[in-house]
């Protein structure tokens, strides 16, 4: 079952019109939801930054907090799965003509859930490969905005390449992943990109960094290079689907040895405690 436009419907029932600015110019927001043990994650913080990137658009929200824990609540009500991914978008709505401006419309909701295959502590250890490219995507990166060709097409690239991300940098200084955040630990301190217009600040970003503090790992907020990178003791990537990833090798090249490192542990593990609190 999928919910689109305020009804509960078979997957394969459900369409939308030609005309949608969603389908048209990609103009629309979206949520990505972890659920575990049945309950959703850290839902406030994810209707939060809805409504931010809504804002920055100027889609208005279609819902209340409620009236969407309300919906979520009953979605999640048709699957037995007790780890769920919910895919939430809202795209501007119908219009008559295809023109880039717009009037005011009623925003499509559709809202999917499908089951999160997360990897075990033991899978994760083994630790995943990734490649850089240049940032190219535009100056709204915290928007979460449903036009992703440019992370489409280094994700295919990481795809084809058999890798599992592609770390983004915009002059000389790591931004963030193709899908994901970017963290390294050097000297025992951690790194990662400020919420800026360069990076989606993400809610497992900041999980990681509440995790650190937990784990009394000093945090720098501030942009790194990309020879820190190369040369960082620890590297990870986080995201709300793969929470907190070990990277060991960059463009062919290995982190540390090829080693995860210490800190990970630690902040891999604080993270699996908060998911169950
Ligand atoms: N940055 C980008 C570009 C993303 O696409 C994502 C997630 O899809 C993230 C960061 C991580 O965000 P979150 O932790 O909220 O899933």
């Amino acid at each position: 079952m999928v919910f689109l436009n305020g009804e509960f419907i078979e997957k394969n029932q459900a369409h939308i019109s030609v005309m949608d600015r969603g389908f048209l110019f990609g103009d629309g927001v979206y949520e990505v939801i972890p659920v575990y043990n049945n309950k959703i994650f850290r839902l406030n913080k994810h209707l939060l930054r809805l409504q931010t990137s809504l804002d920055s658009v100027k889609i208005k929200n279609p819902y209340n907090s409620k009236e969407w824990g309300d919906i979520l609540s009953k979605l999640l009500g048709f699957y037995n799965n007790q780890e769920q991914s919910i895919y939430l978008q809202i795209s501007r709505g119908v219009s008559d003509k295809r023109k880039h401006s717009f009037n005011d419309l009623t925003p499509t909701v559709y809202i999917e859930s499908s089951p999160l295959l997360t990897k075990t502590k033991q899978a994760l250890q083994a630790g995943f490969a990734a490649i850089t490219q240049p940032d190219i995507r535009w100056h709204r990166c915290d928007i979460k905005s449903t036009s992703l060709l440019v992370n489409v097409m280094y994700s295919q690239q990481a795809k084809e390449k058999n890798v599992e991300e592609v770390i983004l940098h915009r002059d000389n200084q790591v931004t963030e992943g193709a899908t994901s955040n970017v963290f390294i630990i050097k000297n025992g301190m951690l790194f990662t990109h400020p919420t800026s217009i360069h990076i989606l600040s993400g809610i497992t970003r900041d999980l990681v960094l509440e995790s650190a503090k937990a784990c009394h790992i000093p945090i720098k907020e501030t942009s790194f290079s990309m020879s820190k990178l190369n040369t960082a003791d620890e590297l990870w990537i986080s995201s709300s689907t793969r929470e907190i990833m070990p990277i060991t090798q960059v463009d062919g090249k290995l982190i540390n040895c090829g080693n995860i490192g210490n800190v990970w542990g630690c902040v891999y593990d604080y993270y699996q405690s908060l998911k169950n609190a």
